[in-house]
């Protein structure tokens, strides 16, 4: 008889998403002319950059002929692209990451779900709390955590608390956890980490001798020089950080799939006996074993983003998103609700009114009376309880008329 892996029965069904798009539905076949706007997907809507479009297309070209024609590719991912990210992403920041250092993936959501396969079943993991649920969720189908406990935390990790009062910005703890999670700019809160947050996590990961897994899919959100764009830009980083970026939100690549991961040369995990292994050599095991690249045509799309022309491109993808933003917060806001957020990322997270109960009530009101969809923010976590996530991912039409409906709240 074949047995399942149980850790997976410990999970809650994917409750979140479900339950907001049954609440959705229900409403919309009890009130067939609502017009609904939904600002609670994390999924971009405008089209590619034309840049990636026509390297694509050329690139298809390529492969309807015999001279040009490319099968599998190299695992880690064409030398071109490496090159470009390294150069554009990191060199051009005074930042040492080298091509060789880097992964193509088919997106962050893998790697950042993959990455605790090459470290110990016994490693003690902190996310946030609230949090990117994938870090979690990953960990315990590993087998890394107990069951789900009645206050909503999985026994045996650590939760570091994001709250209004800290920033938003988890603290090191006190005891030693072995893999650290961040994420700057932060998916639910849209917050980021400034310098001297990411510089104690650097001191704590080499006392402790803690993994730093750092996710960045939203750095290209930054807008404000002094947010750090980069683990790397904090000294001593390169000793204990891993780094996951992506195209998805930079460039309007969630349908297109292309990420990437950065493993530092000398970044190095313990074995039992206390021998130390290059975490860049398990990946790079794991990577061609069970990953057979990102396509040549994908690769090439996600290339083409590194001209000048496709800088200007993407800035103005981005900046579409951000005024989006902008004009959220401000809404909100002048209709007297608190928001954090949404200055270096697409996310805003908004404060339940003092009135209301809880974050799916808030929900609940705002379908009914405003007939917009966000994302309750308990489904990150207990520490979410209190907060609606709202994103900027919408038409500008569809984000002012939102913003018009709020401002009677
Ligand atoms: N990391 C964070 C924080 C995210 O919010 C997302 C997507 O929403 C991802 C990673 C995954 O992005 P992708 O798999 O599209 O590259």
């Amino acid at each position: 008889m074949a047995k399942v892996n149980e850790n997976y029965l410990k999970l809650p069904g994917s409750y979140l998403f479900s339950e907001v798009g049954k609440r959705a539905a229900k409403f919309l076949r009890e009130n067939p002319d609502a017009k609904i706007i939904r600002l609670g997907i994390g999924d971009v809507t405008r089209p590619l950059p034309q840049v990636c479009i026509d390297a694509m297309k050329r690139a298809a070209d390529e492969m309807g002929h015999v001279e040009t024609f490319r099968g599998y590719g190299p695992e880690q991912g064409y030398e071109f692209l490496r090159e470009k990210i390294a150069d554009f992403n990191y060199k051009r920041r005074g930042l040492n990451v080298s091509a060789e250092e880097i992964f193509i993936s088919d997106g962050s959501k893998c790697d950042c779900g993959n990455i605790q396969e090459i470290f110990s079943l016994d490693s003690r993991v902190a996310v946030a709390d609230p949090v990117y649920p994938v870090y979690l969720d990953t960990n315990v189908m590993a087998g890394r955590t107990g069951d789900l406990q009645s206050d909503g935390h999985f026994a045996g990790v650590t939760y570091l608390t994001c709250t209004a009062e800290n920033n938003f910005s988890p603290k090191p703890p006190a005891e030693k956890v072995d893999l650290v999670y961040l994420c700057s700019p932060n998916n639910p809160t849209g917050t980021t980490l400034d310098k001297a947050a990411l510089e104690a996590w650097v001191a704590y990961a080499k006392k402790f001798d803690a993994v730093i897994l750092f996710d960045a899919a939203y750095a290209a959100y930054i807008t404000e020089e002094n947010v750090p764009r980069s683990i790397y830009e904090i000294d001593g980083a390169r000793d204990v950080a891993i780094e996951f970026r992506s195209f998805s939100k930079t460039a309007g690549f969630t349908g297109t799939r292309c990420g990437y991961i950065v493993i530092p040369e000398g970044l190095t995990g313990t074995t039992s006996t206390g021998e130390r292994v290059p975490l860049k050599k398990l990946w790079a095991r794991r990577h061609t074993t069970k990953f057979n690249g990102t396509s040549y045509i994908t690769q090439r799309g996600a290339e083409a983003i590194y001209s000048d022309e496709g800088q200007a491109q993407v800035r103005e993808l981005i900046s579409y998103y951000l005024e989006n933003a902008r004009i959220i917060r401000e809404s909100l806001s002048a209709a007297g609700l608190t928001t954090y957020g949404g200055v270096n990322a697409p996310y805003i997270w908004l404060k339940t009114p003092e009135d209301i109960p809880s974050s799916w009530d808030f929900f609940d009101k705002l379908l009914r009376e405003k007939h917009i969809i966000g994302t309750p923010g308990a489904g990150f976590g207990p520490c979410g309880e209190g907060y609606l996530r709202l994103t900027s991912f919408n038409s500008r039409e569809n984000t002012i008329e939102a913003c018009e409906r709020l401002k009677t709240f």
